[in-house]
């Protein structure tokens, strides 16, 4: 079923559910903790599982005469594997993340001929950040700087124009299309003004819904959605959340995302004891942000993990 159409179906019903987001393997890891993990939240009814997409990674070698030597190596292959053998086990939608970095539009288009196949028709379309050493993101030489780009790719396929030539009597591929958006604005952005721009440029292109950053202040979110609706973003926009399970984190999550931690989830999480006292104040934000957003009317309530499910399964008894 197309992404789009589950969101249509629960804004109907007035209904609301959850989805989340997991990471491929480990390189040589095997598939049994991934599944473990989704063991904990599939009996919960998700509406469908996200599995992102992890570029490569550079390391510097050296050789015994001590010059050294850039080595690519990618942490955590397998997307599409991952996600078809998800999808076979669980029956359960799941779209994988596609995204620009790194990837020609060949192997883009190879990658989604593969998804094709395998009768997997939702991806989130992503540019992707860049490498560790290269100041910002510099676009492989045969693909694209932004996700527009990515998305016009996926929609021309979806009409039989391939890179290279039109297939005419091609069977049409229908990918249903999802974006990202920022509701604390993109961190290359100059102004949230010309980041709900982009976004809406990617809409535009065929972007179907969107899916955000995560945040941890609610009102974000909603003059988010706003601003959104006042620049002609019609698509729905499902909010992504993710809980707090670490002190770290309240110095990492900031810097990475570009977020802001709100002052009183902060203090809360650096008085506690232990780690289990964190994860716990993480558990009971999160419910309250996602009890709001689902009061709110939202059809879809979107958790990352980041490989943890045990702590959203308790938010999602809470609230779903
Ligand atoms: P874009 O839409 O290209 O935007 C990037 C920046 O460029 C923004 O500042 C935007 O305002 C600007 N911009 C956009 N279009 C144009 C244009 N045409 N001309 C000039 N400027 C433009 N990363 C991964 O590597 N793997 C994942 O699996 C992954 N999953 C994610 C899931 C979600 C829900 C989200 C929100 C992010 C995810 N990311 C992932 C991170 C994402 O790749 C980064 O945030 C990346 O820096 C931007 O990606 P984008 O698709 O939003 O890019």
């Amino acid at each position: 079923m197309r992404i789009i159409d589950i969101i249509d179906q629960n804004i109907s019903a007035g209904s609301c559910q959850f989805t989340f987001e997991v990471l491929p393997p480990l390189k040589g890891e095997g598939t049994s903790r991934i599944f473990s993990a989704i063991d904990t939240l599939a009996p919960l009814g998700p509406a469908y599982i996200n599995v992102t997409n992890q570029r490569e990674a550079v390391k510097t070698e050296f050789d015994a005469e001590g010059n050294p030597r850039r080595r690519v190596y990618r942490h955590r292959p397998g997307t599409v594997g991952i996600s078809a053998a998800i999808a076979k086990r669980y029956k359960i939608e799941v779209v994988p993340h596609i995204i620009c970095g790194g990837h020609s539009r060949y192997q883009i288009e190879d990658l989604l001929i593969d998804l094709d196949f395998l009768g997997m028709h939702n991806v989130l379309a992503l540019r992707g950040d860049g490498m560790k050493d290269e100041r910002g993101f510099i676009p492989h030489p045969e693909g694209y700087a932004h996700a527009d780009e990515l998305v016009g790719q996926i929609v021309a396929m979806n009409s039989g124009r391939f890179i290279d030539n039109e297939v005419e009597d091609c069977h049409r591929s229908k990918f249903c299309i999802g974006v990202a958006g920022y509701p604390e604005k993109h961190k290359e952005s100059p102004d949230m003004e010309s980041d709900i721009a982009r976004l809406k440029a990617k809409v535009d292109a065929g972007g179907e819904y969107v899916v955000t950053q995560m945040f941890y202040d609610n009102s974000k979110f909603f003059d988010f959605v706003r601003r959104c609706r006042e620049a002609g973003i019609k698509v729905p926009i499902i909010p992504g959340i993710k809980p707090l399970s670490t002190t770290a984190q309240l110095d990492v999550l900031p810097k990475v995302f570009s977020i802001e931690i709100p002052e009183e989830l902060e203090r809360a999480a650096r008085k506690c004891k232990d780690s289990d006292a964190v994860k716990q104040v993480g558990i009971e934000w999160a419910t309250m942000q996602a009890a709001e957003l689902k009061r709110a009317g939202l059809p879809i309530i979107h958790f990352y993990t980041m490989g943890r499910t045990e702590n959203v399964a308790r938010i999602v008894k809470n609230v779903f």
